[in-house]
């Protein structure tokens, strides 16, 4: 891992299993997670302040106005947006930062010229895919076709982040994701 912080960018299709790669990534002790601003509601489960921020949609372009946003986006109809705040004292301590954002972001990202490592989970199949979301039962069966129609337009953008991991075998590809950032190799030597 170097001395630097970097952006640790993870995009991929939803359901794609790009959540718990990243939640996997974050046990490591240096690296954070930037917890996105978002005016879409709250699901069941989920924590405000842990994960997302979840605004008005007033608040959020109060927000952009104001220039707070590292990247922001609208994805499924609704505002998502990275603060500078978090991401900075993060690099600022020498820790990577997760960020997973939709290819708009990562687009955007990558304009900072900040240090950064782009991923993109790749899910092995469409039906795989299809079942996985229907499985997780969070979305309407609406939602479910919006978000479907978004997964080949995400797929086209895969060529363009530095690394693609299929999600064919999980722990696999978890490997290969520590091997890439180095964060194996700095367990290793303690
Ligand atoms: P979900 O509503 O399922 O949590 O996320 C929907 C999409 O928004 C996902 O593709 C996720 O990567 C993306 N997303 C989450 N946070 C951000 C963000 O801060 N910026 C951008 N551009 N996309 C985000």
């Amino acid at each position: 891992m170097s001395n630097k912080g970097r952006l640790i960018v993870v995009s991929g299709p939803t359901a794609s299993g790009k959540s718990t790669l990243w939640k996997r990534l974050v046990a490591h002790p240096k690296v954070d997670f930037s917890i996105s601003a978002t005016t879409r509601g709250i699901r069941k489960g989920e924590v405000d302040g842990e994960d997302y921020i979840f605004i008005s949609k007033e608040a959020f372009e109060q927000r952009i106005a104001s220039n707070e946003f590292l990247e922001y986006a609208i994805v499924h109809t609704n505002y998502y947006g990275t603060l500078r705040s978090s991401t900075e004292a993060s690099l600022n301590a020498g820790h990577d930062i997760v960020l997973e954002v939709d290819v708009q972001g990562a687009l955007q990202l990558a304009e900072c010229k900040l240090p950064m490592v782009s991923l993109f989970v790749v899910p092995p199949s469409r039906e795989i895919l299809i079942e996985r979301l229907r499985h997780r039962g969070t979305e309407t069966e609406e939602q479910i076709t919006t978000r479907l129609k978004a997964v080949d337009a995400e797929l086209a953008f895969a060529k363009d982040y530095d690394h693609q991991l299929v999600n064919d075998d999980f722990e696999k590809m978890l490997a290969e994701a520590i091997s890439i950032l180095g964060y194996a190799k700095e367990n290793s030597n303690g």
